[in-house]
C-alpha cells in the first residue's frame, strides 16, 4: 500500500495537499549558540526577545537563547493557522534527535490545528551532541534498524511513527559519526523506499562529499532531498550536475534575510534573497528539472514567527507564489508540482 505517515497515522498521498517540506515547530537549538566578540551582540544572550532587540536578534539569531527555542504548543497552533488560512495542508517537521524532537507535542499541534504533520527519524549534526550512549557501540546495521523501527513501529515508547529520515545533519568535513549516520540512513531509505533528507555542511564541498557517499552506497536518488541549497551551492553548473543525477533540491530558507550574518562569515557569503531564489528556480524549471524542486522556510527561531514580528509559515503562500512567482511567469502547473506533487511523490512510502 502506498501511504504517507503523519504523527496521527497514515494518510493517502492525495490527502497531502499543499506542503511545506522543511519546517520546525518544536525545537531546542540552544546547544548551537554562537558567542560573538562584540558587546552589543554578546549582551543579547540571556535577553527575552522583544520589539527593541528583535532587529539585532534577527541578524544574529544564534546569539540569543530565547530565540533558539520553540516549545509552546498553542503558539505553534496559532502560527500554523495562518498557513491553514492560506490553504496549506501539511508541514514536514524536520527536527531530529539532538535538537529537541518531541513527537507528542507535534501530535497535539496537529490535532488542534487540523494540519497534517510528518516527523522524521535521524540525528542532527555531531556538534549538537545528539548521540545516546548505545550509538557508539552500534554498527551501521543496528543503526539502520533503529531508523526502520521508528518508521514502522514508532518513536521511543510511543506508537507515533516517523514518516521519513531526516534532516540528517552533516558538517563539512563530515565527522566519522555523521558518516555512520548518513550511510545507515541511506540503507534504511532504500529498504523502505522512504525519503532521506540531508542537511549539508556550510560549504559547496560538503555537497560533493555527501554525493560521493550517496554514490558509493547506491542511494535511491529519487528519494533524496538536499536541503538549504541557497546557502550551500552557488555555482549554477554544480546545481545542474546535482539535478542531472536525479536528486531533489530544496530552497528552504524563504523569508529569512541572511544578508548580514553570512557576510560576517569567513569567507563572506551572499545568500540570495527570495527574488533571486525564484529566478534561479525558474531557470531550473526551464531546463526541465521542475519535478526535483522543493520550497520551504526552515523556521526554527522565534523572530520568524508572526507573534514576534516575523513572516510566519504562510509567507510562501501569501507573498512568494502570488507575487514573486507571478512576476517571473511561473505556470500554474509548475507551482502545483513544487508545492503539492513533488512532496507527494517524495514523501510517499511504498
Ligand atoms: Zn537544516
Amino acid at each position: 500500500m502506498r501511504y504517507i505517515q503523519t504523527v496521527n497515522g497514515k494518510i493517502t498521498p492525495d490527502e497531502l495537499g499543499i506542503t511545506l517540506p522543511h519546517e520546525h515547530l518544536i525545537i531546542d537549538y540552544t546547544k548551537m549558540l554562537v558567542d560573538y566578540d562584540e558587546d552589543e551582540i554578546k549582551d543579547l544572550k540571556y535577553e527575552k526577545i522583544n520589539c527593541k532587540n528583535r532587529n539585532l536578534i534577527s541578524k544574529y539569531f544564534n546569539a540569543n537563547l530565547d530565540n533558539m527555542k520553540l516549545d509552546n504548543i498553542n503558539i505553534a497552533v496559532n502560527e500554523i493557522n495562518f498557513f491553514k488560512k492560506h490553504k496549506g495542508n501539511t508541514i514536514v517537521e524536520v527536527t531530529t534527535i539532538g535538537i529537541g524532537r518531541n513527537v507528542i507535542k507535534l501530535q497535539k499541534i496537529s490535532q488542534k490545528s487540523g494540519i497534517n504533520i510528518i516527523s522524521g527519524t535521524g540525528f542532527y549534526t555531531q556538534p549538537s551532541n545528539p548521540y545516546p550512549p548505545w550509538f557508539f557501540k552500534s554498527d551501521k546495521k543496528k543503526l539502520t534498524n533503529y531508523f526502520i523501527n521508528e518508521i514502522i513501529n514508532g518513536i521511543d515508547d510511543t506508537n507515533i511513527c516517523a514518516g521519513f529520515i531526516g534532516e540528517i545533519g552533516c558538517s563539512y568535513p563530515l565527522h566519522p559519526d555523521e558518516y555512520k549516520v548518513l550511510v545507515s540512513s541511506i540503507y534504511a531509505s532504500k529498504e523502505l523506499n522512504t525519503c532521506l533528507m540531508i542537511h549539508p555542511g556550510r560549504s559547496e564541498k560538503s555537497i560533493n562529499q555527501i554525493i560521493k557517499v550517496l554514490k558509493e552506497h547506491n542511494a535511491n536518488y529519487e528519494k533524496i532531498i538536499l536541503c538549504h541549497i541557497e546557502r550551500t551551492v552557488f555555482s549554477f553548473n554544480n546545481l545542474k550536475s546535482i539535478l542531472n543525477l536525479g536528486i531533489n533540491i530544496e530552497f528552504d530558507l524563504f523569508g529569512w534575510d541572511l544578508s548580514y550574518v553570512h557576510l560576517r562569515r569567513e569567507p563572506p557569503v551572499h545568500v540570495p534573497d527570495d527574488y533571486e531564489k525564484v529566478k534561479t528556480i525558474k531557470k531550473i524549471i526551464d531546463l526541465g528539472f521542475e519535478e526535483q524542486i522543493l520550497i520551504s522556510h526552515d523556521i526554527h527561531n522565534k523572530h520568524r514567527l508572526v507573534k514576534y514580528g516575523g513572516h510566519g509559515y504562510h509567507h510562501i503562500l501569501r507573498d512568494v507564489i502570488p507575487v514573486l512567482m507571478k512576476i517571473n511567469n511561473f505556470s500554474k502547473d509548475s507551482i502545483k508540482n513544487i508545492i503539492i506533487n513533488n512532496p507527494k511523490r517524495i514523501f510517499t512510502i511504498n
